[in-house]
């Protein structure tokens, strides 16, 4: 049996390597992409671990013609994409009259733009060969606020919106778009929230964790990069053909408030 195609984006860390894990795991063939800079050895590790085929690209997303370069090398060397995953995502904090305008642009370009360019490029091979997947990583963020993050917010929100639209005009072609929201996961970019959010508010990064992060998460426990992966695999299965157009929660709890 041929490898189904998954592309990841900002899979060298984090959520995106934690969803790379649980899609390698599933048989997968993986195309990772990241700006770190053992970005290939990761790749290739979880290759071996796995025994599927990856490709690795560092391509900055916040260029088009390095995304449409890298789709390229991709399909080169894996074959079509079958499963689009928008995952690289960046965060800044600062209230909106202090907040800085190349940050606002980068936050835009990078959790926004950056999958609308990756889903016209590959949405059409899609669609003639009725069947793909697009899974957009929005966030808690992508249905509610929280001050002081006002690109990442208006971000997240703008890629639900937009997971909603491909997914219209996806459903007759056998092709489904959903956005997953998540709340608090521990990693790279939320361990720097922490120290951000220190500064901001002038507290301890201990106190920033249960008074700042999981005060919203009823749970008060740190989602696992493992089960977003695993929600993922699940809507490339069967069990996903109809689940098209969602924004869906994993955040215990935090948007049921
Ligand atoms: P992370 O910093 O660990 O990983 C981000 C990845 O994106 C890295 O591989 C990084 O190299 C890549 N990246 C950054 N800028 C890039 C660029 N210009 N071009 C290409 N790749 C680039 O962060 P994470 O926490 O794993 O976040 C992943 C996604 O999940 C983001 O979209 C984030 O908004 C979202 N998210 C995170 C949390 C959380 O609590 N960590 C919660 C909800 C949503």
């Amino acid at each position: 049996m041929t490898q189904k195609v998954a592309l990841i984006t900002g899979s060298t860390s984090g959520i995106g390597l934690g969803i790379a894990r649980e899609m390698a795991r599933a048989g997968y063939a993986i195309s990772f992409n990241g700006l770190e800079a053992d970005g290939a050895e990761t790749a290739a590790k979880v290759g071996k671990e796995f025994g599927v085929k990856t490709y690795f690209s560092p391509a900055n997303l916040l260029h088009p013609a390095e995304i449409e370069t890298y789709i390229g090398e991709t399909e080169k060397n894996l074959g079509s994409v079958d499963v689009l995953i928008n995952n690289a995502g960046i965060q800044f904090v600062a209230a909106v009259e202090d907040f800085p305008v190349e940050k606002w642009n980068a936050i835009i370009d990078l959790n926004l733009t950056a999958a609308f360019h990756t889903t016209r490029l590959l949405v059409r091979g899609m669609k003639e060969r009725k069947w793909g997947r697009i899974i957009n990583i929005a966030s808690a963020h992508g249905l509610t606020a929280s001050e002081f993050k006002s690109a990442y917010v208006a971000a997240k929100h703008g890629i639900v919106g937009f997971s909603k639209v491909v997914a219209l005009e996806g459903a007759p072609f056998g092709v489904t778009c959903n956005a997953i929201c998540p709340g608090y996961v521990e990693t790279p970019l939320v361990k720097n929230q922490i120290k951000d959010q220190a500064k901001t508010h002038g507290i301890s990064e201990a106190e920033v964790i249960q008074k700042v992060m999981l005060v919203k998460q009823p749970v008060k426990q740190f989602v696992k990069v493992e089960d977003i992966g695993a929600i993922c695999v699940f809507l490339c299965s069967d069990a996903g053909n109809l689940i098209t157009g969602t924004a869906l929660p994993i955040d215990g709890g935090w948007n049921a408030q």
